[in-house]
């Protein structure tokens, strides 16, 4: 099997990188903060010294980071995995960002010699443990029908969405849309409870209406009830989500006035600290619990 290399052992690529290596797959790890190798390579993984090293001796290298900003410093910054790509090897970013990074990556990528995939997933922790992701593709096809037997190790369902950018963009939509549901689904409660509804009886009709859904489903009780917000899928994500559907849409020429209110819920949250807990802790933009 080809050497794979995965930089960013965060909350997804932990799990990721555990499922690589159950599959079968010789796996090289880097991470920014080296204390999130050593479990990894506890487990089997050889780690990397650098992204330039990881890079040099893989030939599938996959990024699992932040944002934009960061696939681009680990990707084309000094020392990045550019420096170390040529023709054979494969980059897979499976980051959520932009369509206009990704294709930016892509042609970057591309110049090296190398191959480019954007492979971004749904599903959040649990779904990424229990290798149930889904996992869109863009960029060129052939790539993309090669590389599927190792995404295969790391999720149930591979749909290759076109182009790079394609994949990334679609990524955006589900999230664009799950995000502005929480924001109205919040908004809407908090102004039932303070009229006197029981959070538990909203809860039982809206999921009994034509407005439920899973993500309500999944989150409501936590959210409306316990008002616990342990992260699955954490709010600073979300909101750079919604920052970049805004963007998406500015660059279509497509209004997006929800999706640009419901980044204004999520930058509060954030700002009043719920960065890191679930995305669900938007109500905590409009409510002080
Ligand atoms: P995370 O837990 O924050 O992990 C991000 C990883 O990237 C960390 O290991 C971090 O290293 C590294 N990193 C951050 N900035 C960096 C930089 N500038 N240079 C080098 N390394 C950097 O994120 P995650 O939840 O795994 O999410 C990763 C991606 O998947 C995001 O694009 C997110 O939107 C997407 N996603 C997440 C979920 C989810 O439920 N979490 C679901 C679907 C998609 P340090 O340890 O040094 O900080």
């Amino acid at each position: 099997m080809a050497r794979v290399g995965f930089i960013g052992l965060g909350m997804m690529g932990d799990p990721m990188c555990r499922n690589l290596m159950a599959a079968g797959h010789d796996l090289t790890v880097y991470n920014r903060s080296q204390d999130k190798m050593a479990p990894l390579v506890a487990a089997g993984a050889k780690g990397a010294a650098s992204v330039a090293d990881l890079a040099a001796r893989c030939e599938i290298v996959i990024t699992m980071l932040p944002d934009p900003a960061a696939v681009r410093e680990v990707a084309a910054g000094p020392e990045g995995i550019l420096s170390a790509l040529a023709p054979g090897k494969t980059y897979v970013d499976m980051s959520t960002v932009s369509p206009e990074s990704s294709r930016e990556i892509a042609a970057l990528t591309r110049r090296t010699g190398a191959d480019y995939l954007e492979a971004p997933v749904l599903g959040s922790r649990k779904p990424a443990a229990e290798k149930t992701l889904v996992i869109l593709t863009g960029g060129d096809a052939a790539v993309a029908q090669r590389m599927e037997p190792l995404l295969l190790a790391m999720g149930s369902k591979v749909v290759h969405m076109g182009e790079a950018g394609a994949a990334a963009h679609m990524k955006l939509i589900v999230n664009q849309i799950m995000g502005t549901i929480l924001c109205v689904f919040a908004e809407a409660a908090l102004t039932g409870i303070a009229a006197g509804l029981s959070a538990e009886k909203i809860l039982d009709v809206v999921q009994a209406s034509a407005a439920a859904c899973p993500v309500i489903r999944a989150k409501g009780p936590d959210m409306l009830v316990g008002r616990v917000f342990a992260a699955q899928f954490p709010l600073r994500h979300a909101q750079k989500d919604m920052r970049l559907a805004v963007a998406a849409g500015d660059a279509a020429g497509v209004p997006t006035p929800v999706t640009a209110a419901a980044h204004q819920l999520f930058s509060i949250a954030r700002e009043r600290g719920f960065g890191d807990h679930d995305v669900s802790a938007v109500l905590r933009a409009l409510t002080s619990r």
